[in-house]
Parts: structure tokens; sequence; C-alpha cells
């Protein structure tokens, strides 16, 4: 059994959530780059010069890179030959959302009650932690600064089965374009296949997690991923909603084993605020 203890992990969490709030990942803003070249609508060609800017500002300045900081999201892997001492794994992460809010300083995004008092409780916490055991001796720890905005305009639907790939195609494409400029498109499109009510959810947030742009394995499912982004950047939305063919960066799919009377599929937006880190201890 291998020990280590909550604060090394805390340190690492509390690391992570400071950097990415001021780094997009970089492959998003290469992505931007690539996008100004080919873009020729002016006002999104505008826009994506100030996201550019503010990318690279955004570190230098030590101000976040939107005013929107995020919601904690952690997706833990525990390993069966790991043992944390000290504080339980949500206190360690909810004291580092807790400093890193307060140090860096981050927004206070986070209200109490969700519907009456709607009162801040002014920390950010409690993170949003998904936890999953293991093999191995390591802890692996996924962590996203997730905006309201794009979280705001996901979806999800139970589908028949017998819509197919052409269905779940249109069903994305659909929303995507419904929900125009509200999540702040250039997007990243987490998309979660099978599982049920409340996994295929889960399979589209971590969808977001896989490398920006990484081809799907299945053939089927990549071409999958390349025709809902070729779609929907034919569909005239654009950066934040200007216009133009850049509304969709990147589509990614993870797909699960379902009851066969079902085809469950979550769509998670990701907006051109990226902030997500890897950490492995
Ligand atoms: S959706 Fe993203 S870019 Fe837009 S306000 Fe929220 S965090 Fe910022």
């Amino acid at each position: 059994m291998r020990e280590i203890s909550s604060g090394t992990i805390q340190e690492a969490v509390y690391r992570a959530i400071s950097r990415m709030s001021y780094h997009c990942d970089s492959k998003v803003t290469l992505a931007l780059s690539e996008a100004l070249n080919t873009e020729t609508n002016e006002l999104a060609r505008d826009a994506l010069q100030s996201i550019l800017q503010n990318h690279k500002l955004s570190p230098e300045t030590s101000i976040p890179l939107c005013q929107d900081t995020g919601s904690t999201v952690v997706f833990a892997e525990i390993g069966a030959h790991f043992h944390l001492t000290g504080q339980s794994l949500p206190e360690l992460i909810n004291a580092a959302v807790r400093r890193a809010q307060k140090d860096c300083p981050l927004r206070a995004s986070t209200v109490a009650d969700p519907l009456f008092e709607r009162n801040n409780r002014g920390d950010n916490t409690p993170a949003i932690i998904h936890i999953e055991y293991v093999e191995g001796d390591k802890i692996r720890l996924l962590i996203a600064q997730k905006g309201g905005g794009a979280e705001n305009m996901s979806f999800m639907k139970m589908l028949s089965p017998a819509l197919g790939a052409e269905g779940i195609i249109d069903f994305v494409c659909e929303g995507v374009l419904a929900a125009g400029s509200r999540p702040c498109p250039p997007l990243i499109l987490g998309i979660g296949i099978g599982s049920n009510f409340e996994g295929a959810p889960l399979l589209a947030k971590k969808a977001l997690f896989e490398p920006f742009g990484r081809a799907h394995p299945d053939l089927r499912y990549r071409q999958m991923e390349s025709e809902i982004t070729k779609r929907i950047n034919t569909l005239g939305c654009g950066v934040q909603g200007f216009g133009g063919s850049c509304t969709v960066l990147a589509t990614h799919i993870l797909q699960a084993p379902c009851h066969i009377a079902s085809l469950p599929v979550a769509v998670n937006l990701q907006c051109h605020a990226h902030r997500h880190s890897e950490v492995i201890i």
C-alpha cells in the first residue's frame, strides 16, 4: 500500500486550479489562431483576435481568463493500492478550492440553496467530485473550472435507438444551434452516448477532458465527431454568435453500454475558456 498525505494532494490541486484560471489549454489557443487564418467574417475575426489577446494577457497580468472563473469539477481515479492519510479526498479538494478562490482571487460563484435564498457561499465550495476506484497505487485527478454559461446550455435526451447515428447528429446540431451565442462559442462539445439517465451526462462531461481534438479510436464514432463539427460550422452561428464558420473547435464522444430499449445522449458544452488540468500522484 502506498501512503500519500492529504497535504501533498491539496497543494497539487490548489496549484492546478490557480494555474488553469490564467492559462487556457495551449491546443485550444492554437486552434483559435488557425481559425483566425481562415475566418472571413469581419466581426468573427475581431472576436477571435480579442479572445487570443485575452489568452496572452491573462497569464501576463494574473487576471483570470474569464470573469466567470467557474465551478470546480473533479474526476478522481483512486488506485486500489493507494492510501490517503489525513483529510478525506472531498475535504482536501474543498480546502484547495477555498484557498484558490481567496488567493488568486477567483469570483465567488456558488450559492448555498439553488432556489430560495441563493446566498453566495463566498468560497466556491463544494467542488463537484466523482470518484472511481481503479487498479494501481496512484491517484489521478482530472480537474476543470467550468463556466456557468456553457453549462447552462448543455442538454440531454433519452432518444429512441431507432434514430441511430444520424438521429444523434441531428439532435446535437439542433441543440447547439438553438444555444446560439449563449455558451460563448467557439465551443468544444463533450458528447456522452449510452449508459443511462445519469450516466450519459457524466460521459459527456468526462469527454471534455479527452486531449483536445483527439480522434476517437473507433472509426464510426470518429466519423460522427467530424460530421458534427463540420455540420455545425456550416450553420452560421460563429464566434460569439457573430456569424462565420467557427462555432465548434472540436467534438469528443465517449460511449458506454446501455439498456436494449434506450439511447441516452448528453451534450456538455464547453466554451473557449477551456480550463482543465490533470494531476497524477
Ligand atoms: S461560458 Fe465560458 S467564456 Fe462565457 S462567460 Fe462562462 S466561462 Fe466565460
